[in-house]
């Protein structure tokens, strides 16, 4: 499966065994990517080929970040050493919507508020008038 940063420059293509994938929800998770939580999908290293090299954030003494430095898109987690696999994030590939969420990692720092949100109001991008008039004044359509 194909995927890649936000504005194009980095993209990976990943052979995938299965579509299990997890939310981690440790704090330096969090912090990179600045989410409350991060959808991940865990492949191996060498199933994984990058076209356009990402950069590299070193995160802490033992991991390091894949990101696009001129977007910003995180695009993963690996261990520096000792380890076959790392995870891409599920939203960066091109379509994440098989994907399914098996466990939770990190759960000392679950946000239980953000864990079931099912039965809140959902407003979909199309419905909001402003925003549809922003993209048709900038660009003749809506992107949707
Ligand atoms: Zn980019």
């Amino acid at each position: 499966m194909t995927g890649g940063c936000a504005c194009g420059r980095v993209r990976f293509t990943a052979n995938i065994e299965n579509f299990d994938a997890y939310l981690c929800h440790c704090r330096m998770c969090q912090r990179a990517t600045g989410s409350v939580s991060i959808a991940f999908k865990g492949v191996k290293l060498t199933d994984v080929e990058w076209a356009g090299e990402p950069d590299w954030y070193e995160s802490s003494p033992i991991a390091e970040r894949p990101y696009c430095a001129r977007c910003g898109t995180s695009l993963g987690f690996r261990f520096k050493r000792d380890s076959e696999n790392m995870d891409l994030t599920v939203a960066s590939f091109d379509d994440p919507s098989r994907f399914v969420p098996k466990h939770h990692f990190g759960a000392e720092s679950i946000h239980r508020a953000w864990l079931n949100t099912e039965g809140l109001k959902e407003i979909r991008t199309d419905e909001h008038q402003k925003l549809v008039d922003k993209w048709v004044e900038a660009t003749g359509s809506f992107p949707g």
